[in-house]
């Protein structure tokens, strides 16, 4: 029945999503991410998760850069060893 290649691609799209993070981390094996690249270059909805997901990672990455300077970054992990001070007491 139809059903059946209904299941066949969810299971392909669930696979990818699955995967999403390591692809990107790159911690996939080369058959692993063949296997993926291939799936997007066919579901564009799979590789408009795996776009987004890349762009907010590179956002994020370099907003992280801009935003946080050496002198807050101190700050927080006084303030956070602060709190463990606190915490004990
Ligand atoms: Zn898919």
């Amino acid at each position: 029945m139809s059903d059946k290649y209904e299941t066949h691609e969810a299971s392909d799209c669930d696979d990818a999503l699955r995967e999403l993070y390591g692809f990107l981390d790159g911690e996939l094996t080369d058959d692993r991410r063949h296997l993926i690249s291939s799936h997007l270059d066919d579901c564009s909805p799979c590789l408009e998760a795996f776009d987004f997901e890349n762009e907010l990672r590179h956002l994020v990455a370099s907003k992280c850069h801009d935003d946080v300077p050496d002198g807050l970054r101190e700050r927080i992990a006084d303030a956070i060893a602060g709190c463990d001070d606190a915490e004990v007491e």
